[in-house]
């Protein structure tokens, strides 16, 4: 059998989250080995993701920093102010009159943010090809397709094998393939979580009018309905349905669903067309008991599966790779083993609370607009009534949202490692 071939980090999973890490981690020098099932060029086909990501603008700046940013700023739009408002029925998102509204506002905290609008509008596509060009041309070594489909940790390395019986060998093993991680598996890490009674239809449609960047999440009681703008006068829907009015959508013929559609927008942005498939996203809340084990840590949605309200989840995930890869390149540079225990318990405390925090938030936040319970309703339309007269407390939600707060990784100042 052929001797195995060494890294200094190997990661599992080429999704956006990990694909985003091998780039950081070889922009700070190290040698990388990035595996995926599913080769690049099925990733980007239109089939694939039908979803696009409203990505924080420190998000955004790590990936300037490794060089992708310039592909993606054709494709993203920005978003310059977010409408939140609850309502009881269809239609309804075509805006007042609405019991209780938030307006956050991108030229609010322009001084803080150095005129960076709230977050950017990506479809998932075009991030999954602009990461793909920038992995083809970099040193990586790209194994797809191919699947990790066991790892051994030992004392001074871990060893992968992969499905052809392949065997790789490095002191720092990645998972981030997602909810089903093999890493976190064989690293003994178990999850915690539960399924929603919920799923989210993503569809693409064009609109007559121009959304001006403004994005829309409107509360009713099956769960939010979210438009997000896209460039070219277009805009991503996400419907949070119940799980059988989910799947009867998803199956109506492409009329009825426009017109159902057309209905739940309103008239506000004229008629919508939908554009290319829709798809149907399973939710559900997945945490993973620790984020490391010795020579292994999780990244993205292999570490914490959450629910999509707050379109946070893979911004999440970035924020775990930028983390990753700055303790992984400081420790090399000190000249320690990348995968000793001391060195991953810096990155398990910079990103545990942070990820914990956010699930239980979108949780406890699905919980209390995802209803029609009258007293409820009065308790959250009081909340968001105050927080919209109070300047700083919504400055703050805009920051958080910005990915801005705390302490940031060198990468989300877009700093260099
Ligand atoms: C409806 C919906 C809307 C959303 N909207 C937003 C939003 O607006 N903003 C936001 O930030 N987040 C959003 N999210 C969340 C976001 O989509 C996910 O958090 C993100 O896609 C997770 O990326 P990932 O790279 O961690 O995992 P994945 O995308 O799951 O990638 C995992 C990769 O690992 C590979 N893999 C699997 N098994 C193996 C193996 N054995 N060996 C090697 N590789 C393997 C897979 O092929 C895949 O390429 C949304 C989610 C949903 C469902």
């Amino acid at each position: 059998m052929a001797a195995a071939q060494s890294f200094d980090v190997i990661v599992a999973g080429a999704g956006i989250a990990g694909a985003s890490l091998a780039l950081e981690l070889a922009h700070g020098g190290l040698d990388v080995a990035l595996i995926d099932p599913q080769p690049f060029a099925a990733q980007v086909a239109p089939t694939f993701d039908g979803r696009a990501s409203a990505i924080a603008y420190s998000s955004f700046r790590a990936w300037d920093v490794v060089g992708v940013g310039e592909a993606l700023r054709p494709n993203a739009q920005r978003i310059e102010q977010i409408l939140v408002t609850d309502g009881r029925s269809a239609g309804a998102a075509s805006g007042p009159p609405s019991p209780a509204f938030l307006r956050f506002d991108a030229a609010e905290i322009a001084d803080r943010s150095d005129g960076e609008p709230l977050g950017y509008m990506l479809e998932n596509r075009h991030i999954r090809a602009a990461l793909a060009a920038a992995v083809t041309a970099s040193p990586i070594a790209l194994m797809a397709p191919a699947r990790v489909e066991s790892v051994a940790f030992e004392a001074a390395d871990a060893r992968v094998r992969l499905a052809d019986g392949a065997e790789l060998t490095a002191p720092l093993v990645v998972g981030a393939e997602g909810r089903g991680s093999v890493v976190r598996r064989e690293a003994g890490i178990g999850v915690v979580g539960w399924d929603y009674p919920q799923k989210g239809v993503v569809a693409t449609v064009r609109l007559e009018r121009p959304h001006q960047g403004v994005a829309y999440e409107h509360f009713l009681p099956a769960g939010p309905f979210a438009i997000l703008p896209l460039t070219d006068q277009r805009a991503s829907l996400v419907w949070t349905e119940r799980i059988a009015a989910a799947d009867a959508l998803a199956a109506a013929a492409p009329e009825a669903f426009r017109s159902l559609l057309q209905r739940r927008f309103g008239d506000f942005v004229g008629r919508v067309e939908v554009e290319g498939p829709t798809f149907v996203y399973p939710l559900a809340l997945q945490l993973a008991e620790a984020l490391t084990a010795p020579r292994a840590a999780l990244v993205g949605d292999a570490a914490h599966g959450i629910h999509p309200i707050a379109g946070q989840g893979l911004n999440l995930g970035l924020k775990d790779a930028a983390a990753l890869a700055e303790v992984v390149v400081d420790a090399r540079r000190r000249g320690e083993d990348l995968g000793a225990e001391t060195v991953l318990a810096r990155y398990a405390a910079w990103r545990r609370f942070d990820n914990v925090a956010l699930a239980a938030a979108t949780d406890a936040f699905n919980r209390l607009f995802s209803n029609d319970h009258p007293a409820l309703r009065l308790v959250r339309d009081a909340g968001m009534a105050l927080v919209n007269r109070i300047g700083p407390a919504r400055r703050f939600f805009m920051q958080e949202a910005g990915g801005a707060v705390g302490d940031l990784p060198r990468l989300l100042r877009g700093e260099a490692l």
